[in-house]
């Protein structure tokens, strides 16, 4: 017997009000300004470790200045679905940037990075079809999996015996999708792109990478996961959100002209949801152009990355195998985690706490999200701070 949905909103409530009450509720805070790394919450200046802004675009002239031209030309919202009258030659101009920069035929935009995610496997997989999942991917390709009607598996985190495993157990399967996450959301680390690319090639299935952590950070200029790995054609299905590094909202598929074009006359979530404001679409596009324009941000992000991470290593803190501006401060168990949670806000830093059923249970961790507008001297005082939180619970 399930319980009941009384039991379960008693629960979940009264969860958050404990937390409350103890002063280790950390979400859904209003922060009132962000000026790149720091912000203003609850009327106190922090430097922010929780925000997906990794190049500072949020605040780039460039991004705003695309922002008021638009509204200036087409004012809020497109009034519409992009099939019918909701397609300006802003989204036309944005998904051509998006091609260019993946190194695509064509690319198409969605509402938000969590529908391109339910959109993309909706469509492309059916009742009889296999998709094959990492098991730390988003939870929106969960969601998609299920809404599809496929058949669904999903492998050992990023342990390729485990996909071959699979796959080699699927050879009845017409249709076969893999799909990972380029850099895990949770754990910062990426994905064995090169391996995990010969073996769809070996299995004939269709590889799909999901690029939300990943564009803008990783690869020598920001291009993503084929970029970092010196790899072309590797993947079949390119997915990326406009909702982290580019701050604006959104996601969109890259890939071959007929599947594109297969995407925009049968994806529901395209042709049943309103097309993105052109503002928004705007800021992307020139968010995109500012990655290509200034690489020494990336670089800077990088730089920061090592600091941070390096940092925290040396302290004696463990960061999985994070190799990207995510870094998971391990702790374990819960009162833990947000108790080191509660000592670093108090001391000024913006940071949030992941727990199961986010994560694994037992693997329940801070986030931290290094950016590229951090100073030296903000990731020092960061790491002076982390320290003597991590020392005084005995973490460290
Ligand atoms: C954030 C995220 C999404 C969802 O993107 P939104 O634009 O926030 O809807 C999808 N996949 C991954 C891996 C993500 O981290």
């Amino acid at each position: 017997m399930s319980i009941t949905l009384e039991h379960r909103i008693k629960i979940t409530n009264e969860r958050a009000s404990r937390m409350k009450e103890n002063d280790t509720f950390f979400y859904l805070k209003s922060v009132e300004e962000l000026n790149g790394a720091r912000a203003q919450i609850d009327g106190r200046e922090m430097i922010v470790f929780a925000s997906y802004n990794y190049l500072g675009l949020i605040s780039h002239p460039k991004v705003r200045e695309a922002a008021k031209r638009a509204i200036d030309k087409y004012g809020t919202g497109a009034a519409g679905v992009r099939f019918l009258a909701g397609t300006t030659d802003a989204h036309i101009e944005l998904e051509k940037k998006i091609a260019q920069f993946k190194n695509t035929e064509d690319a198409l935009t969605f509402s938000s990075g969590y529908v391109t995610n339910l959109a993309a496997i909706t469509t492309l997989c059916q009742r009889g079809d296999l998709v094959i999942m990492d098991k730390l991917d988003h939870a929106s390709i969960i969601d998609g999996c299920l809404l599809s009607g496929a058949n669904h598996r999903s492998f050992l985190h990023n342990n390729m015996p485990s996909l071959e495993n699979i796959l080699a157990q699927s050879e009845n399967y017409q249709h076969k999708l893999i799909v990972v996450d380029a850099v895990y959301s949770m754990d910062g680390d990426i994905a064995n792109l090169p391996e995990i690319s010969h073996l769809a090639k070996k299995y004939n299935a269709l590889l799909m990478v999901d690029e939300a952590h990943s564009i803008g950070v990783i690869g020598k200029t920001g291009h993503g996961i084929e970029e970092h790995f010196g790899l072309e054609n590797a993947v079949d299905i390119h997915m990326g959100t406009l909702s982290k590094t580019i701050p604006s909202i959104g996601g969109y598929l890259a890939g071959k002209k007929d599947l594109i074009n297969f995407l925009k006359l049968t994806a529901r979530p395209f042709i049943f949801s309103a097309s993105l404001p052109p503002v928004a679409v705007a800021a992307a596009k020139a968010c995109f152009e500012v990655i290509e324009n200034e690489p020494e941000l990336i670089e800077q992000l990088q730089k920061n990355i090592n600091q941070f991470r390096d940092g925290l290593q040396k302290m004696g803190y463990d960061t999985g195998y994070s190799e990207t501006a995510i870094v998971p401060i391990m702790v374990g168990e819960e009162e833990r985690t947000l108790e080191l949670c509660k000592k670093v806000n108090e001391d000024g830093i913006f940071i949030c706490p992941i727990l199961f059923p986010a994560v694994p249970k037992g693997t329940n961790r801070l986030r931290a999200h290094v950016l590229a507008s951090h100073t030296s001297e903000d990731i020092e005082q960061a790491l002076q701070i982390f320290e003597q939180a991590g020392k005084s619970l005995g973490i460290i």
